[in-house]
């Protein structure tokens, strides 16, 4: 009975293990599928879907948080086009691999070709924009030229794709040369600053195989994040398959974002998954947002501090992130008075104030003496009339005590506060009450 209750269950587990390999492998070639004439393409595992108000600053580069991915997930970014020359190579490449991207227009560049940016609306990709004329300034310029660059460039781009609603509102700062006043305009139109988590250092005078080098050890330095790549350099051009090949091999997925529509909400998410490696318990670490220059000539109050400087194991963290602030003040916990109630009481009893009366004419004879003539056992008959309560209410206890007090003279009364006109008669005192 054992024996085929166990047969049935392997083979039920087996049945529930071949379905899945089933499902794996119908998703693959879903994959192969969506992909006509690129059976091994590495294919764009889903689509993430981002509300740039809710999250206005993405990339560990620069700030705490990114794109909410999971381990091996893989964001494709490109920078600096469109340059027919290369940016068409790499849309090729892209598409041989069914890999969608992000790419992110200097609007220069949309009007010397803005059917390169069509191209890339058609190809299914996300267009971003990277101001109009990529100075590296952007850190030191008034926030009025930065808004000129940063409008400028969008316009650009939108008179190129012919339709607002086809550009995203994702930015990423020439040079990542951030400055808060800038990422407050962004986040007031609405629109995500995008820093990345690694780049491939493409844009450097390195050979290909460096960029290849680069853009694999840097993503499996952090296990997943957004590679900043550009489609105007001949070196990422060249790079580019073996980068895309070996994502495939080690098992990385691409994951294409999308901004967040009336028709289309944002991806539901948990805050944590904004942060690139939460804290665990085996981690002992405080995390300070990683922004590595300190603009804040222009803000009025101090920066207040990122997520990633709350203890994600609170269990109750969640629920307050979500209140109103004024919630979260009342809910801070202070000591408040200590109340005790008549049903708390204390259970040791309080000493009666007979306990310090003594009778008159009592001899009291001390129990520490060290006199033969005055050992314990003859020390109850000398106290005469306490002695009497003592065999009678707490006898035991009594006989305990003047052993102790025997052994320890000092246990009697060292510590304990006894009141000083008690000490002389203390040790039968002690013995009668207790
Ligand atoms: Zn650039």
């Amino acid at each position: 009975m054992i024996a085929s209750v166990g047969a049935g269950f392997w083979k039920g587990s087996w049945t529930a293990l071949s379905l899945v390999v089933l499902i794996c492998a119908s998703s693959q070639s879903a994959a192969a599928a969506d992909c006509p004439g690129h059976p091994d393409a590495l294919g764009t595992s889903r689509t993430l879907v981002v509300d740039p108000r809710e999250h206005a600053r993405i990339g560990t580069m620069q700030y705490a948080e990114t794109l909410p991915l999971d381990d091996h997930e893989v964001v494709l970014t490109f920078d600096d086009g469109p340059l027919p020359k290369y940016s068409n190579q790499v849309l090729d490449i892209l598409a041989s691999q069914c890999v969608k991207a992000t790419f992110f227009i200097i609007g220069r560049q949309a009007n010397a070709n803005p059917q390169g940016v069509r191209k890339l609306i058609a190809a299914g990709h996300t267009v971003g924009t990277h101001s109009q004329n990529h100075p590296l300034t952007f850190n030191k310029m008034s926030i009025e030229q930065a808004r000129q660059e940063v409008d400028a460039g969008i316009a650009s781009t939108v008179a190129a794709l012919g339709d607002a609603s086809k550009l995203a509102p994702f930015f990423r700062i020439p040079g990542l040369l951030r400055a808060a006043a800038v990422e407050d305009y962004l986040a007031s139109r609405g629109i995500q600053a995008w820093s990345a988590d690694f780049p491939a250092d493409d844009w450097r005078h390195i050979p290909p195989s460096r960029v290849y080098d680069l853009a694999i050890q840097r993503l499996e330095a952090k296990g997943k994040g957004i590679l900043l790549l550009h489609d105007i350099q001949p070196r990422t051009v060249a790079a580019l398959p073996r980068i895309l090949q070996e994502l495939k091999a080690r098992g990385y997925r691409i994951v294409h974002v999308v901004p967040a529509t009336p028709e289309r909400p944002a991806t539901p998410t948990d805050p944590v998954q904004w942060l690139l490696h939460p804290p665990t318990e085996t981690v002992a670490s405080v995390r300070w947002p990683k922004i590595p220059n300190f603009v804040f000539a222009q803000a009025q109050t101090l920066p207040v501090p990122g997520l990633s400087n709350l203890d994600w194991r609170d269990p109750g963290l969640f629920d307050r992130l979500r209140r109103p602030r004024a919630a979260l003040v009342a809910q801070t916990a202070w000591p408040g008075p200590l109340r005790v109630s008549e049903n708390s009481r204390p259970a040791l009893p309080v000493p009666a104030s007979s306990v310090f009366r003594m009778p008159e004419g009592v001899r009291v004879t001390l129990l520490a003496s060290r006199s033969p003539a005055n050992r314990p056992d003859h020390a109850a008959n000398a106290i005469g009339p306490i002695s009497a309560r003592a065999r009678t209410v707490g006898a035991p206890q009594a006989a305990h005590s003047r052993h102790a007090a025997h052994q320890n003279p000092q246990a009697g009364h060292a510590g304990r506060g006894a009141p000083k006109h008690a000490v002389q008669a203390k040790p039968a005192v002690h013995v009668a009450k207790r």
